[in-house]
């Protein structure tokens, strides 16, 4: 078998991505939904895997890995890597975890960092409100994630939040010294989230990047009565170019709240320092940013020997890094703890997305059935075409 093209499709703000073969068997991949910029990227490997065997997914890998970097610069070789799995899965005529080694689970649990509804504001109050209404969501989520602090807009919509000038940018680039207010104001919003939701529900926070490490321990184990999930990213985080793992380590190991961070790092090699200093509790790889998900799987082992504990990331990885998700979920050890539960972007991925549960039957309390269906298990139908942007026209045609 032989890959003879690479394709991207923009659909809703998804690249998408899906590879051919002169076998008539085709491979599909995704990033996130915030990253429809990543089409060029993508077409980028094109020469470099046409002609290969897709099956040997490993082999193609070795020919783009290199190319890639941290958030968002890992999307586009994860999502062909995700497509190569895909294929082979199709080819075997097996789900992708068969080809992983097997399901440790049937069922994968799933954690809301993405199901919400707009914060009407920083106070206690509303957060409890805001938290409430997702505890009463239909899925029973039995971990929710909330954004507080450098997450989100706490720290530029509460006064004297933080001794620093907002910066006005993507993706969190504040940063600076919490003010004693900000420190209280975060304690009494959290204490209030997690009044809600009592010990029937985990409660996970994200919380920066932006925390200086002073602020970070502070704040973890002020709230180590709350007996958080997590507390994620609060150092570094989200785009952040790179670890930091000894700064982690001064907070984790000075506290009893678990620490989370890892949704930007790019590759195995990146986590080998947080893992085997045990800079902190829980890692968070995204299979769309990581290198995929053989790269996430290898990760998730080599923390279980450390003890470090796995809840993946996937808030916009929509339906097609939900396959994935559960696919490589069901296969991990026994420190997997739950994905962040990606939602469609636009109602109507569901009316083109085949393989998947219907939406509202999806979650059942707070857990996904891991499905037997080759590959992904998901296919496109006839109605995505009318989806393609006039650019994409050819997308789904060899
Ligand atoms: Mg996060």
């Amino acid at each position: 078998m032989k890959i003879t093209d690479l394709k991207c499709a923009i659909i809703g703000n998804h690249p998408v991505v899906r590879i051919a073969t002169d076998e008539g068997i085709d491979g599909i991949g995704a990033g996130e939904s915030s990253k429809p910029y990543i089409k060029w990227h993508v077409l980028y490997y094109k020469d470099m895997i046409l002609g290969e065997d897709p099956r040997d997914v490993e082999r193609v890998m070795k020919r783009i890995r290199r190319r890639g970097a941290f958030k968002p610069w890992g999307t586009a070789v994860s999502a062909i890597e995700v497509a190569l799995w895909d294929i082979a899965g199709k080819a075997a005529g097996q789900p992708i975890y068969r080809l992983l080694g097997g399901k440790v689970r049937d069922k994968v649990r799933v954690y809301n960092g993405n199901i919400r509804q707009k914060l009407k504001s920083y106070s206690p109050e509303d957060m409890a409100a805001n938290m409430k209404w997702m505890k009463d969501l239909p899925h029973n989520f039995s971990i929710i994630k909330q954004g507080i602090a450098f997450h989100g807009d706490m720290a530029t919509d509460t006064p004297d939040f933080y001794y620093g000038e907002n910066v006005e940018s993507y993706n969190y680039p504040n940063r600076g010294r919490m003010t004693e207010r900000g420190l209280k104001h975060t304690i009494a919003c959290v204490e209030a989230m997690k009044e809600v939701l009592g010990d029937e529900v985990g409660l996970a926070l994200d919380v920066g990047p932006g925390v200086i490490p002073q602020d970070a321990l502070k704040l973890a184990k002020a709230l180590e009565h709350v007996n958080l999930m997590w507390m994620e990213d609060m150092i570094t985080g989200d785009y952040t170019p790179y670890v930091l793992a000894e700064l982690y380590r001064d907070v984790s190991i000075n506290t009893t709240t678990p620490i989370h961070t890892g949704e930007q790092i790019y590759l195995r090699q990146n986590f080998m320092d947080l893992i085997e200093k045990r800079a902190v509790d829980v890692i968070g790889p995204d299979p769309l940013d990581v290198g995929g998900i053989a790269e996430l799987k290898w990760i998730a082992e080599y923390a279980d020997l450390y003890g470090i504990g796995m809840a993946p990331h996937g808030t916009l990885d929509g339906l097609i890094g939900t396959a994935a998700l559960v696919q490589v979920s069901a296969t991990l050890p026994q420190n997997y703890i739950a994905f962040e539960l990606p939602n469609a972007e636009f109602e109507w991925w569901h009316d083109i997305i085949e393989g998947l549960p219907p939406k509202d039957q999806m979650v059942k309390d707070s857990h996904i059935d891991v499905c037997d269906t080759p590959g992904l298990g998901i296919s496109f139908n006839d109605e995505a075409k009318k989806y393609l942007k006039e650019e994409d026209a050819d997308f789904f045609t060899d």
